[in-house]
């Protein structure tokens, strides 16, 4: 059984150029294919990565953003079940948990709202989370929430009875707010809630060793290794207490395919045992999908 939590449909990268970029059939993605090629090593360029910003960027915004072309990667990939992460404003909860109630092998996270008041947030967590919601996405960069603000904390005091985890975008990338990316942003967060669980999606980029230290040091960090090469998996199992019970594959589809991480945590990880409980054990009991 393997579970990929960490999956997109529809445009969270919104944008009147990404319209454009869309059109634009000549858009290759060649960085991102040479990346996956190399099996995401180019991370070790830590911030050199940065000169390719644009370039990323424009690849990132033409991906498909098509639930069709994810049904079948999950074919090619034997994917039994997959994650649908909404952001909002930009894809709405209704659209992913819709998908996700016509389809078993999906299940819908929420998102809160960042242009709706703290009331009205938990007014639709209690319908989101009655209606099949398997947890929170958060985005601090593209949704524009500060990590550290009254209305944050007050939406988490609310989320934190229905006892699911918060998948958190993580790490530098050309898009959105940029001081709210890094995992550092997250800290004051991450100490205050410590019965929510917190998945630190793409291990903080360029910066995984940031949110290594996290998982050493805080219970309720979990980490999801999209975008990093198995070297960087491998590391986070030898330091992080129990790792097997602390990492969850994702990928991140369609802006990364399914098929490059899968293979980094095979790589990384040689332990049958372990293996299991991170590409479908962990994400069972976290996310409650029995
Ligand atoms: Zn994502």
């Amino acid at each position: 059984m393997i579970i990929d939590i960490h999956t997109h449909v529809g445009d969270i990268l919104r944008s009147a150029e990404s319209k454009r970029e869309e059109k634009k059939k000549e858009i290759k993605r060649a960085l991102l294919q040479l990346s996956e090629y190399i099996g995401f090593r180019n991370i070790y360029l830590g911030r050199l990565n940065k000169l390719f910003t644009n370039r990323v960027s424009k690849e990132l915004k033409a991906c498909s953003k098509d639930a069709y072309k994810l049904l079948e990667s999950m074919q090619e990939n034997n994917i039994d079940m997959c994650g649908l992460v909404p952001v909002s404003p930009n894809v709405e909860t209704g659209i992913t948990m819709a998908l996700a109630n016509t389809n078993k092998s999906l299940f819908s996270l929420a998102s809160i709202n960042p242009s709706k008041s703290v009331d009205e947030n938990i007014e639709m967590f209690d319908n989101y989370f009655k209606n099949g919601c398997k947890g929170l996405k958060l985005h601090p960069a593209i949704q524009n929430i500060n990590p550290e603000s009254y209305k944050l904390f007050a939406i988490m005091n609310a989320y934190e009875k229905y006892n699911l985890p918060v998948l958190c975008h993580t790490g530098w990338l050309p898009i959105g707010n940029e001081r709210y990316q890094e995992a550092d942003s997250l800290h004051f967060l991450i100490k205050s809630f410590p019965d929510i669980k917190f998945i630190l999606a793409h291990m903080n980029l360029l910066n995984p060793d940031k949110a290594i230290d996290f998982a050493v040091k805080y219970k309720n960090v979990y980490l999801e290794p999209s975008w990093q090469p198995s070297g960087i998996i491998a590391r986070a199992m030898k330091k992080i207490p129990n790792s097997a019970e602390r990492i969850l594959f994702g990928s991140d589809f369609p802006y990364s395919s399914q098929t490059t991480p899968l293979k980094n945590i095979e790589k990384a990880v040689n332990d049958k045992k372990a293996r299991e409980r991170m590409l479908s054990l962990n994400a069972m009991e976290l996310f409650k999908l029995y």
